[in-house]
């Protein structure tokens, strides 16, 4: 299917290849096509390291996370949620999967823990929603950014990212956004002045030069 929504709790979906993205009842990752699942810093107490390292080893789990720091996640603590992160990066690391960042309001420390931990596999920040300097400070490290619903914000600082974010660098997702993936493609390839099919065909490459499948 020619779009492709990197990140969706949606399981589902007619119109668009979807990764689905579980934080708990990791079981029920064996009925799903791809999937992604990861220990997410509000919702530490759902799930063990253990269930993650056990489910995360089947072929259809095609990447780690969401996982990562949240400084508003006040129901893990964050020692615990910085501990939890650095085993994920390292069961990625061992598994050769990517990973799927969930960072609020703490992208030194998510950058910085990356680096400390050696990730030696692609890194995506998912949902981006921040300003061009520190998308270009993701960019230079070989990372990528994910776009979303923010892209629709009239005040966010956003559409300028894309816009110059380098075609390699970046994918789309809805999330848990009620909108349609292909809604996204739309508003991407008017924000980057192209058309959805150059989007689809830009997007396939940078989805098989990330994910081994
Ligand atoms: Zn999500």
């Amino acid at each position: 299917m020619p779009f492709i929504d990197i990140h969706t709790h949606k399981q589902a979906d007619g119109e668009a290849t979807i990764i689905t993205n579980l934080y708990e009842d990791f079981e029920s990752a064996a009925s799903l096509s791809l999937c992604t699942l990861g220990i997410h810093p509000w919702y530490a107490d759902r799930i063990s390291f253990d269930a993650l390292s056990k489910h995360a080893k089947q072929s259809n789990v095609i990447a780690i996370g969401e996982c990562g720091l949240d400084k508003l996640a006040t129901t893990t603590d964050w020692a615990l949620q910085q501990t939890l992160f650095r085993q994920q990066i390292l069961l990625a690391n061992t598994l050769q999967k990517p990973l799927i960042i969930h960072c609020v309001r703490a992208y030194d420390e998510v950058l910085k823990t990356l680096e400390e931990e050696n990730a030696q596999v692609p890194v995506i920040f998912h949902g981006f929603n921040k300003n061009i300097q520190l998308a270009e400070r993701i960019w230079k490290k070989g990372y990528y950014t994910s776009f979303g619903m923010a892209l629709f914000h009239e005040q966010s600082a956003v559409a300028t990212v894309l816009e110059n974010c380098p075609e390699e660098r970046f994918f789309l997702e809805t999330d848990n956004a009620d909108i349609s993936i292909s809604k996204i493609y739309e508003k991407a390839a008017e924000i980057r002045k192209t058309n959805t099919d150059a989007l689809i065909l830009q997007l396939q490459k940078n989805f098989q030069a990330v994910f081994n499948i």
